[in-house]
């Protein structure tokens, strides 16, 4: 940790400012170094960043076929002034079902688990689910995160098609699909997701 004082603070000085501020400096450390938030903005304005497929991206107004463009992420032009969480978190949900049920049917051809059928919550804790009629409910949130860990997300819940507790053939079938699967789960641990 690096302290800037003034040249004519005292050590001693400096000592007691750090004790009386050291739970906000420890707060302050937690956030810097370990979790990162990964939040949709109450307010958009042109420039705003939006986390999306584990970046941030500014936010620029223009109708695309797809949102990502040259480091930018473009939003309809008539939403321009008018644009608020609620809003912007439905059209997420949209591009979630699209994305989530492509890369689903992608790894679920991979692993060879079928899947029935796919839809999107607006769980915060629950990042996804699997039902014995092997239905997978994902949050539209996950969509914030790096594409690694959304597939490592899938994996999970197609996982869970074959066998249905955490149990030791549940991680050791997991690992088998995802030979990086403890740095995955370790790095999911960094991200709170709201
Ligand atoms: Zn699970």
């Amino acid at each position: 940790m690096i302290v800037r004082a003034p040249f004519r603070c005292s050590m001693s000085e400096i000592q007691k400012f750090i004790l009386s501020k050291e739970l906000w400096i420890q707060k302050v450390i937690n956030q810097q170094t370990q979790r990162t938030l990964l939040q949709i903005p109450e307010k958009i304005e042109e420039g705003e960043k939006i986390p999306y497929l584990g970046r941030w991206y500014p936010v620029t107004w223009y109708e695309q076929k797809t949102p990502l463009i040259d480091g930018f992420f473009y939003l309809p032009q008539t939403w321009q002034g008018e644009l608020t969480q609620r809003k912007l978190i439905r059209w997420l949900k949209k591009e979630a079902l699209t994305y989530l049920t492509k890369r689903t049917a992608e790894w679920s051809a991979d692993v060879q688990v079928p899947v029935n059928s796919i839809k999107i919550t607006t769980a915060k804790k629950r990042l996804g689910s699997c039902s014995r009629k092997k239905d997978i409910r994902y949050t539209w949130r996950i969509m914030m995160l790096p594409p690694t860990l959304i597939d490592y997300i899938i994996l999970h819940e197609l996982a869970h098609i074959k066998v249905h507790a955490h149990n030791k053939d549940f991680w050791k079938l997991l690992l088998q699909w995802q030979p990086t699967l403890p740095s995955l789960k370790k790095e999911l641990k960094s991200y709170i997701i709201v």
